[in-house]
């Protein structure tokens, strides 16, 4: 079968042909596994942080890809609960042990086992994979292959970092950086707390612009001052900065929550500008969001169906993964990017 794979860690700024196609054995599903012919697969900046080196996949190649919508083509499942034919999406948790106190907790994205799609295990950038029967979610008929690859991280995350702001109703909510996550999060802010306003900070006028066109209250600068003080803001960005200004934005008792499964060391000195009065005085937190649960990504699909969310998407051909993968490093960013299989 036909897939990409990450082969070697690279520096996307000098080499921008990261991924190689590559001719490999169609996987063979395990007992308590799936075969899956991928339809669609949505493309990440987590992809970025495996390619440079940042979360490190444990071997090479592996296939990346963990926002994948395919149809069981053969199942070696015991529970019986997916037939051959379903329709069904893939996520970032591949797997967690399903034994240690996080996971008897409802915390499965903390287990100590817990593998990554797409890092630990081959993902959605091919004609086929593998994946345990318990590890999957049925895709209502609603979206398209396409939309609903994003719902799958990008969505999911989104929902575990708002519920992880504490929000209640007619509380403010910003969101610093402005990608696929950060649309989602606003329709859903805008769907669950229907009286919350929502702030956004982005670099790129055209982000701004479309912000305020999805209905944010106010976007400005990453360095920008909204009107208000916010209960929480959201960081979806890969650099420093945004932090420190985040804090500054925040009222007392306020949280940040980081949604960045690795930052990019290159303004990591900005951090000295942290002034303790400033920034963390008053009881405000930090808190970074890992991984997602089963629930998270089970909850999001329904409440996008509910909501009758279509999220903006931008295609690519399956040829054309390694122009996608340039694409969001280079921030061209507008809708969740999805290739094509
Ligand atoms: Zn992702
Ligand atoms: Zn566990």
């Amino acid at each position: 079968m036909k897939a990409w794979v990450i082969n070697r860690i690279c520096n996307l700024k000098e080499d921008n042909e990261p991924l190689t196609l590559c001719d490999i054995p169609q996987p063979e599903p395990k007992n308590g596994e799936l075969l899956l012919k991928v339809k669609a697969c949505g493309i990440c900046h987590t992809e970025i942080d495996e390619i440079e080196g940042r979360t490190l996949p444990p071997h090479f190649p592996v296939v990346p890809g963990h926002q994948v919508v395919g149809i069981v083509e053969e199942s070696k499942g015991k529970n019986g609960t997916v037939n051959v034919g379903d329709r069904v999406g893939v996520a970032w948790i591949f797997s967690a042990c399903g034994t240690c106190e996080f996971c008897l907790s409802g915390q499965e994205n903390l287990c100590p086992d817990f593998l990554a799609t797409g890092r630990d295990r081959n993902g959605g950038y091919a004609e086929y994979m593998t994946i345990p029967e318990q590890f999957v979610y049925p895709i209502p008929d609603f979206f398209s292959d396409a939309e609903a690859a994003p719902l799958l991280c990008a969505g999911a995350i989104g929902f575990r970092s708002l519920e992880l702001c504490l929000p209640e109703n007619g509380q403010n909510i910003g969101l610093t950086g402005f990608g696929a996550s950060g649309h989602l999060v606003l329709k859903l802010v805008k769907h669950l707390y229907p009286d919350s306003k929502t702030y956004v900070f982005a670099r790129s006028e055209d982000e701004r612009a479309f912000a305020l066109e999805l209905g944010a209250v106010w976007s400005g600068d990453t360095i920008d001052h909204p009107p208000v003080l916010l209960h929480a803001i959201i960081d979806t960005t890969p650099v420093w900065k945004p932090v420190v200004h985040a804090m500054e934005c925040l009222k007392p008792g306020g949280r940040l929550v980081i949604n960045a499964i690795r930052k990019e060391p290159n303004d990591q000195d900005y951090l000295l500008q942290l002034d303790y009065p400033t920034h963390l005085w008053m009881e405000k937190e930090i808190k970074s969001v890992a991984n997602v649960t089963r629930h998270d990504v089970k909850e999001f699909i329904r409440i996008a169906a509910e909501m009758k969310f279509k999220p903006e998407v931008q295609p690519y051909p399956f040829e054309d993964a390694n122009r996608a993968i340039m694409d969001i490093k280079n921030r061209n960013i507008k809708g969740a990017k999805v290739l094509m299989i």
